[in-house]
């Protein structure tokens, strides 16, 4: 992401934000309610246009701005950047009236146009690596919070997308929920699945991340390793970490 910017009603929500994310990278956003984290990654995703600047894809263009005028390429070649993407976010979404492996296989099958069997196999597995062999005949009503999470993992992982999206995955979970959801997360990080994360888990952005950025009103305020960014001197940084003390 190139010099990002985005305003809603006049409001400037970023302001002039540049990101990089390498393969096999895992980057954390954090920073205070209402700094442009979502916002960022809605952007990301194109799931909201942005007002200034580009994003690129592995080299392709997904979106740019032309003397102040936003352009895209064709709608095909925006699917096939889309179809990279593997999204979860705070609140599940998993289809209620789909079961666990419906759920999961749905858009593999349907959208992908996978072959079913394979499709099929694919999902017992990651059901298993999520803990959740004995779920796929269950419909998102009968299970907790963090199984639900978990799903909604497998689900975007069935895809095989290039790059992996969260935001803020265990804001919605009780504590004893949020340690299995982080745990599959932390094993998507061992394979060096390219991954973005939005995360007001502190501990958790410092173990995993190779990289942390620090949003506060729109702009990165800091940006490192997570030694570099949880020691920095940055007065907006040390009072935002404060509040998780
Ligand atoms: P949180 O940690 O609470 O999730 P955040 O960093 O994700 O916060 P955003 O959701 O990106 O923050 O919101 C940034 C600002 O943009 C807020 O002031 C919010 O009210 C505003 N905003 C976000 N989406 C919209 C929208 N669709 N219309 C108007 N304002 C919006
Ligand atoms: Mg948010």
């Amino acid at each position: 992401m190139n010099h990002i910017k985005k305003q809603f009603d006049g409001l400037q929500v970023l302001k002039d934000v540049s990101i990089h994310v390498e393969e096999g990278e895992v980057l954390s956003i954090i920073g205070p309610s209402g700094s442009g984290k979502s916002t960022l990654l809605r952007c990301a995703t194109l799931l909201t246009r942005i007002d200034g600047g580009e994003i690129s894809y592995m080299g392709k263009k997904a979106i740019w701005t032309e003397n102040g005028k936003v352009c895209m390429p064709s709608k095909n070649e925006i699917k096939d950047i889309q179809s990279c993407f593997g999204l979860v976010f705070q609140n599940f979404n998993l289809f209620p009236h789909f079961t666990v492996m419906k759920n999961i296989t749905d858009a593999p099958i349907h959208v992908q146009k996978r072959n079913k069997d394979e499709v099929y196999k694919e999902a017992r597995e990651l059901l298993a690596k999520m803990g959740l062999s004995d779920k796929e005949d269950a419909y998102p009503y009968q299970l907790s919070g963090g199984q639900c999470q978990r799903v909604a993992i497998a689900r975007a992982l069935a895809l095989n997308p290039k790059i992996l999206f969260f935001d803020e995955p265990t804001s919605a979970l009780d504590p004893e929920l949020t340690g299995e959801v982080l745990r599959v997360i932390r094993s998507l990080a061992d394979l060096h699945i390219t991954m973005v994360i939005v995360t007001h888990e502190m501990n958790f952005a410092k173990d995993i991340s190779d990289r942390v950025i620090f949003m506060d009103k729109g702009v990165i305020a800091v940006e490192g390793t997570p030694s570099e960014v949880f020691s920095s001197s940055n007065a907006r940084m040390k009072e935002f970490l404060g509040k998780f003390h």
